[in-house]
């Protein structure tokens, strides 16, 4: 029945994503936007995503990717809706997530950040920050934050959007997505937390930053992956295999048909590798 349920609920997702998708290519870049559910969309720059909602008093946007992202997205507004925009939320601080919010600051928007943000995101002030929770009601929509804690930066928030039930989840998990390449500079520990944290979250729509929509059995899917991966890594090394063997050993073959398999699964395994030694939790 949940499954029956689930396949619905993605039907409706692409039946809406048909509708009212507005795509447009410059300079072989992929943008669009596509409704998630309600009044909640996404819009696509090629492999980033950032979460667009319009409420009765304006559109709330989650990330602004770049400075060329954002001003497309400033520019085509207009073919879902005319309200000005009044807020930009930071999922978290790095680079290819969080430039360009510039763009939004000058047309009005108030920006709003978790509390370790540096004191300014590529040049952008925070108006508002918070450590733990904050629930911001705009327009008759709720956007509901939460702070994952230190894994993938020390910075990363959840947002969850009110009535329609729809997570904004950005680098920690995607649904039937590997982990981005060698998950550079991150805690994986702390990572793994950070997607338990997300399945404590009441929510029935999953939209990643990268990759499809799915929905909230999604995240716990991509725990138990790195879980498995973490166990596998770490068996191997206490075992005294090398990581070149491990690349050849550990196959995650149930995950082949994830996204990004083929290109990041030997980059998953070096990276845990080195988390693992590095941590000094291989010896
Ligand atoms: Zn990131």
């Amino acid at each position: 029945m949940l499954n029956r349920l689930n396949i619905m609920r993605g039907l409706l997702v692409l039946i809406f994503s048909t509708l009212v998708s507005v795509t447009g290519f410059a300079q072989d870049i992929k943008r669009g936007i596509t409704k998630v559910a309600g009044d909640v969309y996404r819009f696509q720059n090629n492999f980033h995503f950032s979460l667009v909602t319009v409420t009765d008093q304006g559109v709330v946007i989650v990330d602004p990717i770049n400075a060329e992202a954002a001003g497309w997205l400033r520019d085509n507004l207009s073919s879902i809706t005319d309200k000005p925009i009044t807020h930009l939320i930071y999922s978290h601080s790095h680079g290819d997530h969080a430039s360009g919010g510039k763009v939004y600051v000058d047309a009005g928007a108030k920006t709003i950040a978790q509390a370790n943000a540096p004191e300014a995101i590529d040049g952008v002030a925070v108006d508002q920050r918070f450590e733990d929770e904050m629930k911001l009601e705009v327009g008759g929509k709720t956007f509901e934050m939460t702070w994952l804690g230190e894994g993938h930066g020390k910075d990363l928030i959840a947002v969850v959007v009110r009535p329609e039930n729809v997570a904004f989840i950005t680098d920690a998990a995607s649904p039937k997505r590997l982990p981005f390449r060698d998950m550079p500079n991150s805690d994986i520990d702390g990572w793994i937390n950070q997607v338990k944290k997300i399945e404590t979250l009441d929510f029935e729509f999953f939209a990643p930053a990268h990759g499809s929509v799915g929905n909230k059995a999604d995240a716990t899917d991509a725990r138990i992956y790195l879980e498995k991966l973490r166990e596998q890594v770490l068996a191997g090394l206490k075992a005294g295999n090398s990581v070149d063997d491990l690349v050849s050993s550990i196959t995650l073959a149930e995950y082949k048909d994830w996204q990004q398999y083929k290109g990041w699964r030997e980059l998953n395994v070096r990276g845990m590798a080195r988390f693992l030694t590095e941590s000094g939790q291989a010896n």
